[in-house]
């Protein structure tokens, strides 16, 4: 059994600010230990429950915030920034699941606890229903197969997530109380429950689908500032739809997400 782990900082437990996900600071080496304990406790339970190889794909910011000699021996990891696909390196068919740690709300989600979808500055929709990251990434390995075999993250994503993801054990980290607070429990005990989970996961395993889409797909964007709209249209294949909304048709999840990360890129480059 191959497990494929996705990684990101701003959903584990005890994180509620971007001081902590990044830069040089005593706040951001605190997030990255707990970070790397959450990890280690679904490897530990997956390799427990039978998982024979595990790819962690430390997926946040530039790629480097696993502290990597605590994991178990058997674990892989992705690391790094600009790799050539990002969110789904090396994802295939031969995995049996996927788990998504530590994701937090879509952008533009009140009370979501630091909510984005790839950048602050936008917001993307799947034939008009608003979709995230963890909704996109879902797709993307559905495409392949793969189902979604736990989630962790804030109340809220955990809610979000819910709809599209309805047969997926998750863990709550934290339970939301605004875009920067959020009311913690232990981090220990936030171990605990994914521990348990991935165990529970694993035995689900058969039962849960994967989130799949056929078809050609319609892709919605809206920028939050009317000034970086021009930069969308640069895209081919891009059409205006008002002021600050685009559409695009995709023949698969591996151009969606290709389009997405090429919007995202050009509404956060400095000119
Ligand atoms: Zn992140």
């Amino acid at each position: 059994m191959k497990i494929y782990v996705i990684a990101d900082m701003e959903g584990i437990g005890g994180v509620v600010s971007p001081s902590q996900t990044g830069g040089e600071s005593w706040l951001y080496e605190g997030a990255r230990l707990q970070y790397t304990r959450e990890i280690k406790a679904v490897c530990e339970a997956a390799i427990s429950a039978g998982a024979e190889e595990i790819y962690v794909n430390d997926f946040h910011g530039n790629g480097l915030n696993l502290v990597t000699d605590t994991l178990p021996r058997e674990v892989m990891v992705i690391k790094g920034g600009f790799r050539p696909t990002s969110g789904y390196d090396l994802l295939d068919e031969t995995f049996t699941g996927l788990v998504m740690l530590g994701i937090h709300a879509r952008t533009g989600t009140n009370g979501g606890v630091i909510p984005h979808t790839y950048s602050g500055k936008l917001m993307f929709e799947i034939f008009g229903q608003p979709v995230g990251e963890f909704d996109i990434l879902a797709l993307v390995a559905g495409e392949k197969k793969v189902p979604v075999i736990l989630i962790s993250g804030d109340s809220k994503s955990l809610e979000q997530a819910g709809t599209n993801l309805p047969s997926t054990p998750g863990v709550i980290t934290k339970y939301s109380i605004g875009t920067e607070g959020a009311l913690c429990m232990h981090p220990d005990r936030v171990c605990e429950l994914l521990r348990d989970e991935m165990k529970r996961a694993i035995r689900l395993i058969d039962s849960i689908e994967p989130a799949q889409i056929s078809g050609a797909i319609q892709l919605g964007v809206k920028v939050a500032d009317v000034c970086l709209s021009s930069r969308i249209e640069w895209i081919p294949g891009c059409r205006r739809v008002d002021n600050t909304s685009f559409e695009f048709t995709c023949s698969n999840m591996t151009e969606v997400i290709n389009l997405v990360y090429g919007c995202s890129t050009l509404v956060e480059a400095k000119f």
